[in-house]
This record gives C-alpha cells, structure tokens and sequence, in this order.
C-alpha cells in the first residue's frame, strides 16, 4: 500500500483540499478528503488531478514538430505536410520507431498523460515487404510506452489505398497489408499484456474501402475493442467520398456498421447536421484534436452540437505540433468563442473530462480517468506556484488549470501506483537528450 497526500485533488464530486489517496497495487483502494497526512505519505502539492488520456497519437510526427512552418511565398496545406510525413515515414525501422516512440511518450507523460491511443499504420518495411516478425513496428511502439511509463492502447490501423480508387505508392505501401484479411490477421497476431491493449482503427474512408471497413469494424466487435477512425478532417475527404459514394465519411461508416459506443471518430471536423446526429445517436465518441487541426488548417469541428447530440469528447495530441492536453482542452473552448458563440460554451470540468474519463473509456480504459476506489491509480498533480499559476483560486483551481496551465506545471504523475515523474523530472529516462537523440537520428 501507497499513500498520496493531496493539497488538492479533484475528485467525482467536486474539489477536495488535504485528500489521502491509498493504493493497493496498481488500484485505489480509498479516497479520504480532509484527512491528516500519515507518516509515511507522499505529498503531492497542488492541484491533483486523475491521470489524462492522450486519445490520438502518431508518434513518429514528433519529428516533424517545428520543420514544416509556412516559409514566405510557399504554398502549404493539409497535403503538402502530408508528403513531408511520407518522407519521414520512409526512414523509420523498428529501432528508430521504439526510440521516437519511447522519448515522445516520454514527453507525454511528463505533460500528465498516463495512458496514449496510438493510431499506428507504419507497419511494414520499405516497399510493403513484411518484418520477420509483421508486428515489429506495433510491438517497438508497446515497448516504447512501456519503457517511457504509460499506458497505450495500440489502435492497429487497417490503411490500404492512396486515395479512394488509389492505390497506396511509395511510402504508403509501408501502411498498407494488402487487403483487409491480410490486416485482420497479423493485427489478431498481437496480444495485450498489463499496460497495453489491442484496438482497432480504419484509416478513413480515403484509405479503406467500405466493404473493407466492414471486415475491420467486425475484427473490433468480436474482440469488443475500441475502432477509431478518421473522419471529415478536411473538406476534400469529404468531396471525395461524396463523389465516390454519395454519402458523406459518417454515412458510408455507418453503413458499414463501424458505429457505437466503442467507436471513436477523430477529428469531425467538416460534418453535417444528419452526421452529428447520427454520430451522438450511436452515442460514438468524437476525439478532437484542435492543436493539430489549426496547425494543419482543417477547420473547427461542432463540438458543443456533438455533446449535445450524445457523443462524448475526447481529446488528442495527434501530430504533436504541441504535446499540452491543458492546450488541447481549453482550445475546444475557445475555438468556439472565436466562431462568434459566446463564452461558456463548455464548462471547465467538462474539458477536464474529455482529457481524463472520456479518453480513457475510448480508449478501452474504462477502470481509469477518475479518483475513486477501484479506479486505476493514475494521480498527476500540477503544480500552483508557477508564474502561470501562482494567485489560483483554491475555491475554483479547475478552471485555473484548464484555462492556464502547461504541460510543463505537471510535478508528479503516478501510474498505476507507481511514480513515472517526480519533481517534473522522469524518473526512468533523460526525456530532452532522448528527444534531441531520436529526432536527430531521423531528420
Ligand atoms: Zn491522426
């Protein structure tokens, strides 16, 4: 048994000062607010709040941060970057990827994420040849999150086509395994063990076929497993599949039975009224991805008129132009402030719960995301007394922490019981030199 003392923690109920979280193993076993602080506790100064679920994530764009910024006079775009991605794609072996894996996910946890969707389509060598082993890129991603100290539900992504009617070319035959039986058997070759878990992804509809998104939505539904999938990201999709289909990406995936509670669309960016609808009447989930939607200029989804239709909002760090739940989760927000709707549109705890609980569930995780007994032992504690921070509001230090602060006020994060990050220090690993090593090695 463990016990954490909290400042402050904020639990199902509401903010509570001098909390005493015991765990048992990997699980909490009490949660005691108002509490003296035994002997043998572990302080945890600040806000403490439930570990956060970084829902989308390709780490190896982690490379990319900071190398593909509009230079004067150039025409840049959502495609565009997307070459540039190719490009680096074509240099990743399963060396390199557990290498940029494990330091991104390094940088993850140290920002307070305690569990990672990783939606991974590197699967093959250069050329589409197999590995000795198919799943070597999938198992360098498992190990590089277990190394680094989180959680990760490996979200095998079925990619077969360039475009619709495309064939995959160049780098994108590395993504592709042929058809979608040959991707539903190597992805029923991999295993979950204790921190990892298994789930399933359809590219988009740009790169899986319908008949094909049928065979992976039923690979997920007979192992009840998350399905994720791109959707709407960026007008053109839509154009595309509306030419091919006559439908927008959300009818030709419902037609193709990939929606329900364990489905996740990313992005939703550019939908229609009937789309929402029937994404919130299947009660999916919708991760949003804002710091990567504006870096990549898609556009800003209807967040508030999904919640309202029933979906649940997750959030993700997707290409890792920044790693900042805190930025992801406040940008919901005030994305929609700048549409012209008003302020308070969504409530500081309910972006706090996109970035814990819902992420976590969508994620197959539905043990964690909150501070209660029985929950995962996920604690992140942010820190108050930096500049950003200093002169919270003990009476409201949600709105405060979600509002302003940064990946770099995280303090201390305990997985599962266990401290990955003390002092905002990782405890494991030299997170920048391992950054600064992995990058280098593939730019
Ligand atoms: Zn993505």
């Amino acid at each position: 048994m463990t016990a954490y003392h909290c400042e402050l923690a904020v639990l199902p109920g509401g903010v509570e000062a001098e909390v005493l979280v015991v765990a048992d193993g990997d699980r909490i076993a009490s949660v005691e607010a108002g509490a003296p602080a035994p002997a043998d506790a572990v302080r945890l100064d600040g806000l403490v709040i439930s570990g956060l679920a970084n829902a989308h994530s390709h780490a190896f764009h982690r490379a990319l941060r900071g190398r593909t910024q509009a230079r004067g006079g150039t025409e840049q775009s959502f495609w565009t970057w997307r070459e540039r991605m190719y490009e680096l794609a074509e240099l990743l072996d399963p060396d390199s990827y557990r290498d940029l894996a494990r330091a991104t996910y390094g940088e993850m946890v140290m920002a307070g994420v305690t569990a990672v969707g990783e939606f991974h389509y590197l699967h093959h060598d250069r050329g589409g040849r197999r590995y000795d082993d198919p799943n070597a890129m999938g198992r360098a991603l498992i190990e590089g999150a277990r190394e680094a100290g989180l959680r990760i539900t490996l979200l095998d992504t079925c990619y077969l086509h360039g475009g619709i009617g495309v064939r995959a070319e160049g780098s994108q035959r590395r993504f592709s395994d042929g058809d979608a039986a040959a991707w539903a058997e190597r992805a029923g070759e991999l295993e979950a063990r204790p921190g990892a878990r298994i789930g399933a992804a359809i590219h988009s509809v740009r790169a899986v076929d319908p008949e094909s998104a049928r065979v992976v939505a039923r690979w997920a539904e007979d192992r009840a497993a998350p399905l994720h999938t791109h959707v709407s990201e960026q007008p053109a999709e839509n154009d595309a599949c509306f030419e091919a289909y006559g439908e927008t990406p959300t009818a030709v995936l419902s037609g193709a039975g990939a929606l329900g509670e364990r489905f996740t669309a990313v992005h939703a960016t550019h939908l229609t009224r009937e789309d929402v609808r029937v994404l919130g009447g299947a009660r999916a989930t919708c991760c949003l991805c804002p710091t990567t939607e504006r870096d990549l200029a898609d556009g800003i989804g209807p967040a508030r008129s999904l919640a309202d239709a029933g979906c649940r909002l997750a959030l993700g760090t997707d290409s890792h132009a920044l790693i900042d739940l805190f930025e992801e989760a406040r940008a919901v927000e005030l994305d929609q402030r700048l549409l012209g709707g008003g302020r308070g549109i969504h409530a500081p705890h309910e972006l706090l719960e996109a970035a814990t609980g819902a992420g976590h569930a969508c994620l197959g995780w539905p043990e964690a995301g909150r501070i209660e007994p029985d929950a995962l032992c996920d604690l992140v504690a942010v820190g108050l007394g930096s500049v950003r921070l200093a002169g919270t509001d003990r009476n409201d230090p949600v709105a405060a922490a979600v509002f302003a602060a940064s990946g770099t006020d995280v303090r201390d994060v305990i997985v599962g019981g266990e401290p990955v990050v003390r002092d905002g220090a990782h405890l494991r690993i030299d997170v920048p030199a391992e950054l600064e090593r992995a990058v280098s090695a593939v730019s």
